[in-house]
């Protein structure tokens, strides 16, 4: 369709050297062409031009001093990009990797996703590229501060609400809770993923990696399948990862792998999840650690990996669930996974699998969740935080759970239907950039050209 082609051309003039960015938005532009063509109102009220267009880009400098009294200089970003919803929604990513690009494809995705949830929020990202690792925990606590000296005169608990993602977790929430609180002298939900003593959710912790293996049991279920005895490779060995391994096992799959920075770690049979838990949320070290303790099990550092891809994919199983990081699974990856047999993938990260990966899915019709669906269950009980947050009130475990397993059942059936309304019944890329795009549009609509 030239008109999608035009689109992205005009971006690569307009912000230039943003891959990233122009990766996601290809990915729902194409998904949109049987939408545009079927109802052609979108393309006259410019839609599509206003979507790909943040309502604000925020960038900032934030200085900080090491234990060593050195004196560092990160770039912060909060990008504001769609608020049709409800107030802006989306973690903040800490890692060496941030740039603009990879905050607005963030944000952009961040869009649909919550559009996705049937629930009032708008979509936005920001982060820096301060690399945390191996820094201490004054250091951290210095970094937060510093970022939050300048974020706090952006957010608000009506406005924009940041939570985490990469390199953010609840300690790093904790940190600029107390800077945004002391600057402004309010203590609001502002922010979410908050510790469970002072405002945060239960289940939040748990819920991107729990609503993920939710979203895969949907898909199963919907042709007669299930989870159980299912051999399951996960990538990634943080927040995401954690939960998505802990919920697996509960519905009696087997998942048997891990990875992080420094390689991938198989345990055929099955990761000892005390032990990772251990590893990752307490000690936070690398995974090759595990090996002290479970000799049997295997550990691939990076510089062995394919030329070509990412170690985790090439072991065999039945399901994966990326859950680590942007493009993490390649065309040859995902070969690897048809080749061996795999016929589900459930996305925990964000745009984990390459645009030829998703390919490679859509191709052999596997069962296909997107992250924008099937990693939404973080920010949806985000949303669950903030209005326990309004109306003081707190959810005990079940009930949360219980919320998030109904959303992400929501989430899946809009995905589907919206998929088979345009003769695709496979195609959840399809369906979820749709049932996203549709809703977040027609609020604009209604709200004027603002
Ligand atoms: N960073 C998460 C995501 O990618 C969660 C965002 C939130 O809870 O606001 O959706």
């Amino acid at each position: 369709m030239p008109y999608i082609h035009n689109t992205i051309t005009g971006l690569m003039a307009s912000s230039p050297a943003q891959s990233e960015f122009y990766q996601a938005v290809e990915e729902v532009l194409e998904s949109l062409e049987p939408l545009l063509e079927k109802s052609p109102h979108y393309r006259k009220n410019h839609i599509i031009e206003r979507m790909v267009e943040p309502e604000r880009q925020i960038m900032f400098r934030v200085p900080w001093v090491d234990d060593n009294g050195e004196i560092h200089i990160n770039k912060g970003y909060r990008i504001e990009f769609n608020s049709a919803l409800g107030p802006y929604k989306g973690g903040l990513r800490f890692h060496p990797s941030v740039n603009a690009s990879i905050i607005k494809f963030l944000g952009f995705e961040q869009i649909f996703k919550n559009a996705l949830t049937g629930l009032q929020i708008g979509g936005g990202k920001g982060g820096s590229n301060f690399d945390p690792k191996g820094r201490s925990d004054n250091e951290i606590m210095r970094f937060c501060q510093s970022y939050m000296s300048e974020l706090y005169r952006h957010i608000g608990p009506t406005t924009d609400v940041p939570a985490g993602d990469i390199g953010v977790g609840a300690r790093e929430i904790g940190y600029m809770f107390g800077q945004y609180k002391r600057l402004t002298g309010r203590y609001e939900g502002v922010l979410t993923g908050k510790g469970t003593l002072w405002g945060g959710s239960l289940v939040r912790k748990e819920a991107t990696g729990y609503g993920c293996v939710f979203f895969a049991e949907n898909m199963l279920k919907s042709q007669g399948d299930d989870l159980k005895g299912k051999t399951c490779l996960v990538s990634g060995a943080g927040n995401v990862a954690i939960y998505t391994i802990e919920k697996l096992y509960q519905l009696g799959a087997l998942p048997v792998s891990a990875s992080d920075s420094s390689g991938t770690l198989y345990d055929a049979k099955g990761i000892n999840l005390a032990h990772l838990k251990e590893l990752k949320e307490q000690k936070r070290v690398s995974l090759q650690n595990y090996l002290e303790q479970y000799p049997h099990a295997e550990f691939v550092p990076v510089k062995d990996y394919p030329e070509d891809g990412h170690a985790v994919w090439r072991y065999k199983a039945d399901a994966g669930f990326p859950c680590a990081t942007q493009n993490e699974l390649t065309e040859a990856d995902a070969k690897a996974l048809m080749t061996n047999g795999c016929n589900c993938i459930s996305e925990g990260a964000n745009m984990p699998s390459t645009p030829e990966a998703v390919e490679v899915f859509l191709r052999n019709k596997i069962h296909y969740g997107p992250g924008k669906a099937a990693n939404a269950g973080g920010v949806a009980t985000s949303q669950l935080e903030m209005s326990q947050n309004a109306s003081m009130q707190q959810l005990s475990f079940e009930q949360v759970e219980t919320r998030l397993k109904e959303i992400m059942h929501d989430i899946h059936q809009r995905c589907s239907e919206t998929a088979k309304e345009f003769g695709q019944p496979h195609n959840l890329v399809l369906g979820a950039n749709i049932a996203g795009f549709r809703r977040v549009a027609d609020a604009m609509i209604e709200q004027g050209v603002v």
